[in-house]
């Protein structure tokens, strides 16, 4: 139909006349998608870091990765997940020994106590199996919208976004989709990305934010985006050469 407004994501219009309060992003449609197209052939299928072998351990990772490097986690949880990788054997094995696979993550005592709740919750009130909608994931003890999130994305292949600070940080920095909290940022993003860039968009992000993009000082001599990104903060208006990274090389940045 001609004419038509167009909708967001979500199949609603602003109303006529009326501008949201929030900051919008700086990026017209065009750029914000040329961003996700070059991240994409930097890495066209990018991966998570945390390792896991069912929706369940996925779970586990992702609530004990809270405040913890994706490699300190891995390192405790390989041991774990041989033992115990359903939420049944999570509870033979029992608070205590738990405890000691994970106790070289921080917050360990309190993050085994949820691992064992977690699990109880999921054989009582699900069968054993993970559910597969946010509402419910968030009702498990440990489980934010984060953890559904990436959970959401990994184990079930939902588009999702989970915010995490280098995503919060690099849609501040960039004026990407600026927000005060990590749900502000994530509406804006749901909205702004691009449908055929949104399942990997997240990941791309946090690679970006972990290896270019990063905290203390961005490397922008290394970025691909550099004559897009509008930050205050870049020290290079030259993109970095647009090539595929070989996996060696993604394995060794990280
Ligand atoms: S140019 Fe610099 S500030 Fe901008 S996205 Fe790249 S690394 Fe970040």
């Amino acid at each position: 139909m001609k004419n038509a407004k167009p909708k967001t994501k979500t199949g609603t219009a602003p109303a006529p006349g009326r501008r949201s309060a929030r900051p919008r992003s700086a990026y017209t449609p065009d750029e914000i998608r040329e961003i996700f197209r070059r991240f994409s052939i930097q890495r066209p299928e990018p991966k998570g870091e945390l390792e896991h072998v069912n929706p369940f351990t996925l779970v586990v990772a992702v609530a004990l990765s809270a405040q913890a490097t994706d490699a300190g986690v891995n390192k405790a949880t390989r041991a774990l997940f041989a033992v115990a990788d359903t939420p049944e054997k999570m509870l033979a094995l029992g608070e205590d020994r738990v405890r000691d696979y994970i106790k070289t993550i921080g917050l360990f005592r309190n993050k085994a106590k949820n691992v064992i709740a977690l699990s109880r919750k999921l054989v009582d009130e699900f069968g054993g199996e993970v559910p597969r909608s946010r509402e419910e994931l968030v009702t498990l003890p440990g489980v934010g919208r984060k953890t559904a999130n990436v959970v959401l994305s990994m184990a079930f292949g939902q588009a999702t976004m989970a915010v995490d600070t280098h995503i919060f940080r690099i849609a501040n920095r960039i004026c990407l989709a600026p927000g005060k909290t990590p749900d502000e940022v994530e509406a804006q993003l749901m909205r702004i990305v691009p449908d055929d860039y949104l399942y990997h968009a997240h990941h791309w992000l946090i690679l970006h934010g972990r290896y270019v993009c990063k905290a203390r000082k961005p490397d922008c001599e290394r970025c691909v985006i550099a004559d897009i990104c509008k930050s205050p903060e870049k020290s290079c208006d030259i993109p970095a050469p647009l090539v595929e990274l070989p996996p060696q090389a993604v394995a060794a940045a990280q």
